[in-house]
């Protein structure tokens, strides 16, 4: 995710108001116990805020480990590498931002100016291809302007492929409109451009100043969080019921009864209904949870024996003969010093590859390499493929505005019932979905409700 090259941002300011903070004084939680469910950074944000007013909480998690969607692998030595968030997208004003400061974390940014796109044929484009590419890019976003305001929604995909005339367009222009569609929109929101509502898809709002990566991992800002926690890992729910005066939340190693429950699970899941809930869920919510999608962006880190392309450059894009595969790369030679090449498959092109072996996505990956650089680059000495639409504990990796849903479905999934069932997680907070300050925010959010209500 480049967080944002098509849409324009909205400065915002940092009083607590601004970031959907409840200003008023909260209550002492007297010891209240409170369950949450999922130790990702949402739940972990809600868990230290109720913990610091005196509930208290355990959290339940089905993984082994923290974080959910945000997941540092270490595998290779002194290369921590992240196979879900990787960025603080807009560090300005960003709450991630200060939470990584006091967590001690190193960071280095990237920057989606330092890019360098290539053709077909694997040569950089020519200044006129360059040009061709910029009109099309004003062309389409002007027409998902003209759609926004006349208040009409389609998908993404017939809205752009109206506007350009699609039908009269020659090979190369449909390879760069493809290009542009999955580049700005589908790498960036994960959704199909063909389910992507044109009307709300870019309704969320974005932190300025540059995007930061973690050195060692985004994990040193969940460890952080997590501190003093009581979590229980390996812990899958499987029921949640409530009644007045209370919560009962079955997992697989038995139940546990509180007084209220927090419910972070990703939309990927609920979707698929892993978790029952009684009495059911209200149908406002329901419906959020059917309307809203959820998205797919994976990634591919080859790691090489030494840099061959480009090292001054952040973002290598390729316009291949399939349109969005590989049409993303991010390289680690300048910012983190490291020879590393993540490859991105988002939405559709991202689940087709999600279905090869390991095998054929590496293969895969590396012919689109050699198409640029030649055949004599050399293998890669290693590499970590994710797969986040199988994931059973996440079903894809955020969610995005689908056609067919509204920005308020998020304030419907969010809605608390009855005073003891409580929800978070990104995709309900409808400023920030899909990211990682939207789902810590919204973890915050659903402690000031609790401690507002206590
Ligand atoms: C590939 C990828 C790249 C991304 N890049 C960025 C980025 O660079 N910057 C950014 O800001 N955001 C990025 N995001 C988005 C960001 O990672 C998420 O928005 C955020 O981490 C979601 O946090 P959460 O707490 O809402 O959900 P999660 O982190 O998914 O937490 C929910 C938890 O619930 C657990 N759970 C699920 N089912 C059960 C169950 N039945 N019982 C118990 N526990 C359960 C899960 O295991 C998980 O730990 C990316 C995501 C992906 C997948």
């Amino acid at each position: 995710m480049k967080r944002r090259d098509l849409i324009n941002l909205a400065g915002l300011a940092l009083a607590g108001g601004v970031l959907g903070l409840p200003s008023t004084a909260l209550a002492s939680g007297n010891g209240q116990r409170v369950i949450i469910i999922g130790a990702g950074i949402s739940g972990l944000a809600a868990a230290s805020r109720l913990n610091e007013l005196g509930y208290n909480v355990t959290i339940l998690e089905s993984r082994n480990r923290l974080g959910g969607r945000i997941w540092t692998d270490d595998r290779w030595p002194k290369t921590p590498v992240d196979l879900g968030a990787s960025w603080i997208h807009g560090v300005i004003g960003n709450p991630i931002t200060a939470i990584a400061k006091a967590a001690g974390a190193r960071t280095v940014t990237t920057r989606s100016d330092r890019y360098i796109i290539y053709g077909k044929d694997g040569k950089i484009i020519t200044p006129k291809q360059e040009s061709r590419i910029e009109e099309l890019s004003v062309m389409i976003n002007r027409s998902i302007r003209i759609s926004q305001n006349a208040n009409r929604d389609r998908s993404i995909l017939e809205t752009v492929r109206s506007a350009v005339k699609w039908d009269q367009l020659s090979g190369e222009d449909r390879s760069w409109v493809d290009h542009i569609i999955n580049s700005n929109i589908e790498q960036e929101y994960a959704g199909s451009a063909a389910d992507t509502s044109t009307l709300w898809f870019d309704s969320d709002l974005a932190f300025q100043g540059k995007d930061a990566l973690f050195s060692d991992g985004f994990r040193t800002l969940t460890k952080h969080l997590a501190n003093g926690l009581d979590i229980r890992i390996g812990t899958t729910v499987t029921e949640v019921a409530w009644n007045p005066s209370g919560v009962s939340v079955t997992t697989d190693q038995g139940m546990i009864q509180a007084d209220k429950v927090v419910i972070t699970l990703p939309l990927g899941v609920l979707k698929a209904n892993k978790v029952r809930f009684d009495p059911g869920l209200p149908a406002t919510k329901q419906k959020a949870i059917q309307a809203l999608g959820m998205g797919l962006l994976n990634k591919c880190f080859l790691r090489f024996p030494k840099v061959f392309w480009p090292a001054d450059r952040d973002w290598l894009e390729s316009i291949g003969p399939v349109p969005g595969l590989w049409g993303e790369w991010v390289s680690y030679a300048r910012s983190l010093g490291k020879p590393i090449l993540v490859g991105f498959n988002a939405a559709d092109v991202g689940r087709k590859v999600e279905t090869w072996s390991d095998r054929k996505t590496v293969d895969s990956a590396m012919e689109t390499l050699r198409r640029i650089y030649g055949n004599s680059i050399p293998d890669p000495v290693g590499y970590q493929i994710t797969r986040w639409a199988a994931d059973p504990f996440s079903l894809g990796s955020y969610s995005f505005n689908a056609l067919g849903s509204r920005p308020t479905m998020r304030d419907d999934l969010a809605q608390s019932i009855d005073n003891r069932v409580f929800f978070a997680g990104e995709a309900t907070d409808r400023k920030y979905f899909g990211t990682v300050h939207g789902a810590y925010l919204s973890g915050l959010r659903v402690a000031g409700e609790i401690g507002t209500t206590a």
